[in-house]
C-alpha cells in the first residue's frame, strides 16, 4: 500500500514537472514574440523559430495537462479543444492550400519571418499538436479504450519530436522539415518529446489499473518502427543507423508471445530495404550495401538473443509462478534458510499466518525462531537439525511454537538441506504443518486410555476379590443343602426334595459361575509371553477333549499351524472354548465337524475355527462376546455364557481382534487375529 502510494505520488510529481516545462516553453516563446526576443523563439541563431500559434498550443497542452492532474476534466477538455481547433485548422490550411487567417492571429506582425506561410507552424508540428490535443480530450473520459488510444497518440507525438531532433543532430542548419514548408523548430521538437512523455506518464496509472496482462505492445512497436524508419530516411545511406532498429526489437520484449520478436525483426528488415528504395541518394557504393547488410545482421543477432533470453525468462517466470502457487496454495508454512552460515531465512506468508502473525511481522531466522519455540523443545529441534546437517539424517520434528495469541501450538517441522562438495551445509528448505488438533486429540486419547486402563484394573481386582469372597458362602450353602438332604431327606416329601434339588442345582451353578468369573479375571494376570508351537498346543487341547469328542462323534480337523509368540495358558483356553462351542452347538442329526485353519502375513496371523452347527442369527453376532450373554436356555445347551468373553479377552490381550461369520443352520466360523509381534 505504502509503495503504491509513493508510486502514484511520484507519477503526479513527474507529470506536474513535465506539464510545467511544456507550459513554460510555450510561454517563453510567446513572450519572445511579444518582446521581440529572438533567443526565446529560435534558441540558436539561424534556426527556424517556434511560431506564435505553436507556442500558444504548448501553453494549452501544459494547461490542459495540469487541469487533468487537478481533476478539472471540463477545463482540460476546454483547453485542449482550443488547441485542437488551432492545430487542426492549420492542417486544413496545408491540406487544402488555403489561408483561414489564423496564422498571424494575435501575432506581432512586425517580427514575422518571411517564410512560405508567414507565422504558420510547420505541418508536422500541426499534426503533432492535433494528436496531443486529441490525446488530452480522450484522457478526460478516463475510459479504458480512450486512455489506450491517448497513450498511443502520446507515443506518436514523442516520436515526431525525436525524428525532428534526429534531423537536427544530423544536419544542424537544415533541421527536419516536412515537405517544402516551414521546419519544425528545435525547441518545438523538444516540446513534443516532453508532451509525448507527459501524456504517456499520465496514462500509466490508468493502464496499469485497467489492463494488467492485457497490455498491447503492437501500437508502440509500430510507432517505434516508423520513428526509426523516418530517422533512417533522413540520414545519408552510409551511416549505420540501421542499428537503431534494435530499439523496437527491445520493445518487442513486452509481447507475451515471444514469436512476435521474430515478426518485429522481419518488419525491421522490410523497413531497412524500403529505406534503400525510398532514399533520395541512390544505392551504389559498396559501403552502403555493406552498411545495410550489417544492419540486417544486427537486427537478426539481436532478435535471436532477445528470443532466447525471453525463453529463459519465461521458463524462470513459469517456475516462479509454480513455486508461488505451491507456496500460496499449501496448508504448510514454508521456510527457506537461505544462508545457514549467516542465519538468513525467509518465511512464507502462510508460515507467519500459522504463527498468528502478519507477513514479515517478526524477523525470519532460526535464532529468532528459538525465541518462539517451547523451552522444552529447543534442544530437540537443534539436535535434529544438527543431525541432519552433519549426518544427513532426515529432519522431522514435532514441537510447540508460541503463537501471537500467547498460546503454544503443535507443529510438525521437516526440511532438507543442500551441501557443497566438502559437506558444508549451504541452505535448507522446509515446511511446518499445524498438527495441533491431532496432538491435542492424541493427548486426550492417551488420557482416556490411561483412565480406562485404571478403571479396568480396578474392575478386575473387584471381580477377583468379589468372586473369591463369594465362593465361600455359596460353597457353604451347597454343602449345607447336601447335609440337610442327608440328615432330613427321609422326613421330607417328594415336593420338598425337589425344592432342595433346585437349591442344590442353583448353588452349584452359582459356584460354577464364580469359578468362571475368577478364571476370567485371572486371564493375563501373569503376562509372560513365550514361543508357542500351536500344533503341539492343539494336540494337548484335543487330548483333553477326547472324551467329549468320542461321546459326540465329533471330528476336529487342524491345518498345520505356525509357531507364535503369546500367552500359553490363555491361548489354550481360547482354542478349547472355540472347539468345545463348535461341538456343543451342533445340529441334532449332524455329527459335529470343526475345522481349524490359518492365514499369515507380515503383520498378523488370522485363525479361523469353523463348525457345521446351528449357526448364529446375524443380529446376535456382536452380542455373543459379552460376558454371560447366552442365546439359549440351559436346558437346551449347558453353559454360563462366559466362554466367548474369555476368548475376546485373550485375543485383545494379544492385540488382536475376534469376530464371527455365520449362516444359521449351516454353521459358524469364528475368526481371530494374533499380531506377529506382541506388545503386552
Ligand atoms: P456358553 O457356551 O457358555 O453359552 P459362550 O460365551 O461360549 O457361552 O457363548 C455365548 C453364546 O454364543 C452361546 O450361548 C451360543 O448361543 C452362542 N454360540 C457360541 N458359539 C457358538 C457356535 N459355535 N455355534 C452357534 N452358537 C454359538
Amino acid at each position: 500500500m505504502i509503495t503504491s502510494l509513493t508510486k502514484a505520488q511520484l507519477n503526479t510529481y513527474l507529470n506536474g514537472f513535465l506539464y510545467t516545462c511544456i507550459f513554460l516553453l510555450g510561454a517563453s516563446v510567446v513572450f519572445g514574440w511579444i518582446l521581440n526576443a529572438s533567443v526565446l523563439v529560435r534558441i540558436v541563431p539561424g534556426l527556424a523559430p517556434m511560431q506564435f500559434n505553436n507556442a500558444v498550443c504548448f501553453m494549452l497542452i501544459g494547461a490542459s495537462g495540469f487541469a487533468h492532474l487537478y481533476k478539472h476534466f471540463k477545463l482540460q477538455i476546454a483547453f485542449a479543444s482550443v488547441g485542437l481547433l488551432v492545430s487542426s485548422l492549420t492542417l486544413v490550411q496545408y491540406i487544402f492550400s488555403i489561408n483561414l487567417g489564423i496564422d498571424l492571429f494575435l501575432m506581432n506582425t512586425q517580427v514575422v519571418l518571411p517564410t512560405a506561410h508567414p507565422g504558420r507552424m510547420a505541418p508536422n508540428s500541426a499534426l503533432a499538436h492535433t494528436m496531443s490535443f486529441c490525446a488530452l480530450i480522450l484522457l478526460a473520459s478516463r475510459n479504458n479504450f480512450h486512455v489506450r488510444l491517448s497513450s498511443w497518440l502520446g507515443a506518436a507525438v514523442a516520436s515526431t519530436g525525436v525524428v525532428s531532433l534526429a534531423g537536427y543532430l544530423i544536419d544542424f542548419d537544415g533541421g527536419f522539415n516536412w515537405g517544402q514548408y516551414t521546419q519544425m523548430a528545435l525547441n518545438t521538437s523538444v516540446g513534443f518529446v516532453l508532451a509525448g512523455i507527459a501524456i504517456g506518464v499520465t496514462t500509466i496509472p490508468y493502464r496499469m489499473r485497467n489492463e494488467g496482462r492485457k497490455f498491447r505492445p503492437w501500437p508502440y512497436i509500430i510507432i517505434l518502427l516508423i520513428t526509426v524508419f523516418l530517422i533512417d530516411l533522413q540520414l545519408p545511406q552510409g551511416v549505420a543507423v540501421g542499428l537503431l532498429y534494435v530499439v523496437p526489437l527491445l520493445g518487442s520484449w513486452y509481447f507475451r508471445n515471444r514469436k512476435h520478436i521474430i515478426t518485429v525483426a522481419v518488419l525491421c528488415n522490410i523497413l531497412i530495404v524500403l529505406d534503400i528504395l525510398l532514399a533520395t541518394e541512390s544505392l551504389g557504393s559498396e559501403a552502403v550495401l555493406y552498411n545495410r547488410v550489417m544492419s540486417i545482421l544486427a537486427v537478426w543477432v539481436s532478435a535471436s538473443i532477445f528470443y532466447y533470453l525471453k525463453r529463459i525468462s519465461e521458463k524462470q517466470k513459469e517456475a516462479d509462478l509454480r513455486f508461488k502457487l505451491a507456496v500460496e496454495g499449501s496448508a504448510a508454512g514454508l521456510w527457506v534458510w537461505e544462508s545457514i552460515a549467516e542465519d538468513i531465512a525467509w518465511w512464507s506468508p502462510k508460515f507467519y499466518e500459522l504463527m498468528g502473525y502478519e507477513n514479515n511481522e517478526i524477523e525470519a531466522s532460526l535464532s529468532n525462531f528459538d525465541n518462539y519455540l517451547h523451552p522444552d523443545d529447543v534442544e530437540l529441534v537443534h539436535k535434529l537439525i544438527g543431525r541432519h546437517l552433519t549426518k544427513k539424517l532426515p529432519y522431522n520434528c514435532e514441537y510447540r511454537v508460541l503463537t501471537k495469541s500467547g498460546k503454544y501450538k503443535w507443529f510438525l517441522g521437516s526440511g532438507q538441506a543442500t551441501w557443497d562438495e566438502d559437506g558444508t551445509p549451504l541452505r535448507m528448505v522446509g515446511t511446518i504443518i499445524d498438527i495441533n488438533a491431532r496432538k491435542l486429540a492424541e493427548v486426550a486419547e492417551q488420557e482416556r486410555a490411561d483412565e480406562l486402563a485404571r478403571k479396568n484394573k480396578e474392575l478386575e481386582e473387584f471381580t477377583y476379590v468379589a468372586s473369591h469372597d463369594l465362593q465361600e458362602p455359596v460353597r457353604t450353602i451347597s454343602s449345607f443343602v447336601s447335609l440337610f438332604k442327608q440328615s432330613y431327606g427321609h422326613k421330607l416329601d417328594e415336593e420338598a426334595m425337589q425344592y432342595l434339588d433346585f437349591m442344590d442345582g442353583a448353588s452349584k451353578r452359582s459356584q460354577q459361575l464364580i469359578v468362571d468369573l475368577l478364571d476370567y479375571s485371572r486371564i493375563g494376570k501373569d503376562r509372560k509371553t513365550e514361543e508357542i508351537n500351536l500344533n503341539q498346543l492343539l494336540e494337548n487341547v484335543l487330548t483333553d477333549l477326547s472324551v467329549r469328542l468320542s461321546e459326540t462323534n465329533a471330528k476336529v480337523k487342524v491345518d498345520p499351524l505356525p509357531e507364535i509368540q503369546g500367552l500359553k495358558t490363555e491361548l489354550r483356553l481360547l482354542f478349547q472354548n472355540l472347539i468345545s462351542n463348535g461341538i456343543k452347538f451342533s445340529r441334532k442329526d449332524t455329527p459335529p465337524v470343526v475345522q481349524i485353519s490359518v492365514t499369515s502375513d507380515a503383520e498378523k496371523h488370522t485363525f479361523s475355527v469353523s463348525d457345521n452347527g446351528i449357526g448364529i442369527d446375524p443380529k446376535y453376532i456382536d452380542k455373543i462376546f459379552v460376558i454371560f450373554k447366552r442365546l439359549h436356555g440351559k436346558s437346551e445347551f449347558a453353559g454360563t455364557g462366559i466362554g466367548l468373553a474369555h476368548c475376546k479377552k485373550v485375543v485383545e490381550l494379544h492385540g488382536g481382534q475376534i469376530w464371527v461369520e455365520s449362516i444359521p443352520n449351516q454353521g459358524s466360523t469364528f475368526k481371530f487375529t494374533i499380531p506377529t509381534t506382541i506388545e503386552l
